[in-house]
């Protein structure tokens, strides 16, 4: 009992000279906000946590560039700050598997190779705004992140769509299935994922309009990170279009974006 809260204290003392280290200015961290207006919390409490988590992220990851890119200030916040939205309530600690985020100007282009039945192999191009892989890095297109104020309307966000996948990861499975709570349960979880993604595949392969992304009908595990991705940046319309989807993730996430942002609403 002693022995933990002496813990304790040390890890609260630790965290606080981390904030403190990382501290973000009020009109960088206000300039961010503006610029992403999802990021903003009804909640004074839970505006702070953001941004002490925000500190903690910058703190604890590293961050590299790559095709001559230089990174200021205002680009990690920006990064950190919607990389951090996702754990708000779940804690950093989800993120404690992997440390590098690669920073390249635009998208990526990757040599893909894959062998169908025959054993002959193929090679495609697949152009990436993001990928993470289990251990990490994270890797991450800056002009896709720029425009993530503008693309929310979109359902779009690369920074939460690649946070989301390290959340699945974290058990090892990149399948859909992130380390769930004892009161949601696997199956349950399963269930409805495959169930909504079933629906989602029929609803892309008819050609009709979708609020997420159609890149989500790739798989299980790419629904649930495009899905993740409309639920905090356009809340109100993925509870419209998923509500069962979107009750299962606010209990998974902790979070109701729909709720408890204080973002100005569109119409509708
Ligand atoms: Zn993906």
């Amino acid at each position: 009992m002693v022995i933990g809260r002496w813990w304790q204290g040390l890890r609260e003392r630790r965290e606080q000279a981390a904030v403190a280290r990382r501290a973000i200015p009020d009109d960088l961290w206000k300039r961010t906000l503006v610029r992403y207006p999802f990021l903003r919390r009804r909640d004074t409490a839970d505006a702070a946590a953001l941004r002490r988590l925000t500190s903690l992220f910058l703190d604890r990851k590293e961050f590299s560039v790559a095709g001559g890119l230089r990174l200021d200030d205002a680009m990690v916040v920006a990064i950190a700050a919607q990389a951090v939205l996702p754990v708000l309530r779940l804690g950093l600690a989800r993120y404690d598997g992997f440390v590098g985020i690669v920073v390249h100007p635009g998208q990526v282009v990757a040599r893909r190779a894959v062998a169908d039945d025959d054993g002959i192999v193929h090679e495609y191009d697949e152009v990436l705004a993001g990928e993470a892989m289990e251990g990490g890095p994270v890797m991450l297109s800056w002009q896709d992140v720029r425009g993530a104020g503008r693309s929310a309307a979109l359902g779009y966000n690369v920074v939460i769509h690649e946070f989301a996948h390290v959340l699945d990861m974290a058990d090892g499975l990149a399948d859909g299935v992130p380390l769930l709570p004892a009161d949601i349960p696997a199956q349950a979880w399963r269930d409805l994922l495959r169930r909504e993604y079933g629906a989602f595949v029929r609803r892309t392969e008819a050609g009709e309009d979708t609020l997420l992304d159609p890149y989500a009908a790739q798989a299980e595990e790419e629904f649930f990170a495009v899905a993740s991705e409309a639920f905090f940046v356009d809340p109100a319309q993925t509870r419209r279009e998923h509500p069962e989807l979107y009750e299962m993730f606010a209990r998974f996430y902790r979070q109701d974006p729909a709720v408890e942002t204080a973002a100005p609403r569109g119409g509708g």
